[in-house]
């Protein structure tokens, strides 16, 4: 029975090329797979997921007006989709997740979703909300503080390594960068954001 499932993780715990190998699985075996990524992450170039490690692959992009379920369908009646991949997930809105959850039902596919669970104020983003709410199965892609500890949030720091405790949720072509910390050092980087 198809699934979906969530792979949810903080910034640079490697998800993009969790993405890509899981993926690279299916291709060498001969089975389909379709792509997709958020259409305004151009990091690899338009309609390319990339990953730090430098390996990438096509994907077809979404915005805010895809409807995912649509996309889906129109792929399968060309090919016999084995999995669909979403990367970005995060950015998907709570109706576009409900598009995915009907793809899995009605159409019979899987879909793998990896997306950021915490933007850098602590707060879910909307897509991954909705995913932890509706997914079928979750798994967290880890990666580690600079202590050891499981690294579970992130900060947000300007050009010059100062954190950044405003801000819009998404920041794109910026010169900030974002590193992932466990929850305590996380506060420690904040001040302990209060709500
Ligand atoms: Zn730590």
């Amino acid at each position: 029975m198809a699934k979906l499932y969530f792979h949810y993780s903080t910034m640079n715990a490697g998800k993009s090329t969790a993405l890509l190998q899981a993926s690279h699985n299916y291709r060498e075996r001969g089975m389909e797979t379709y792509l997709i990524t958020a259409r305004f992450d151009d990091r690899a170039g338009a309609g390319e997921i990339g990953s730090r490690i430098g390996i990438s692959a096509k994907a077809d992009g979404f915005d805010g007006s895809s409807d995912l379920f649509d996309m889906i369908e129109k792929r399968m009646k060309s090919s016999t989709l084995t999995c669909v991949f979403i990367d970005e997930a995060q950015f998907l809105s709570a109706g576009q997740v409900w598009q995915l959850a009907r793809a899995v039902d009605d159409l019979g596919v899987p879909i793998m979703c990896y997306g950021l669970r915490v933007d850098f104020l602590g707060h879910l983003f909307p897509g991954s909300a909705a995913l932890l709410a509706m997914a079928d199965e979750m798994r967290e892609v880890r990666t580690i503080c600079f202590c050891g500890k499981k690294a579970t949030m992130v900060v947000r720091q300007d050009e010059n390594g100062d954190v950044i405790t405003q801000g819009a949720q998404i920041q794109i072509g910026g010169n900030e960068t974002y590193v992932s910390l466990c929850r305590r050092h996380w506060r420690e980087a904040t001040g302990d954001l209060p709500q």
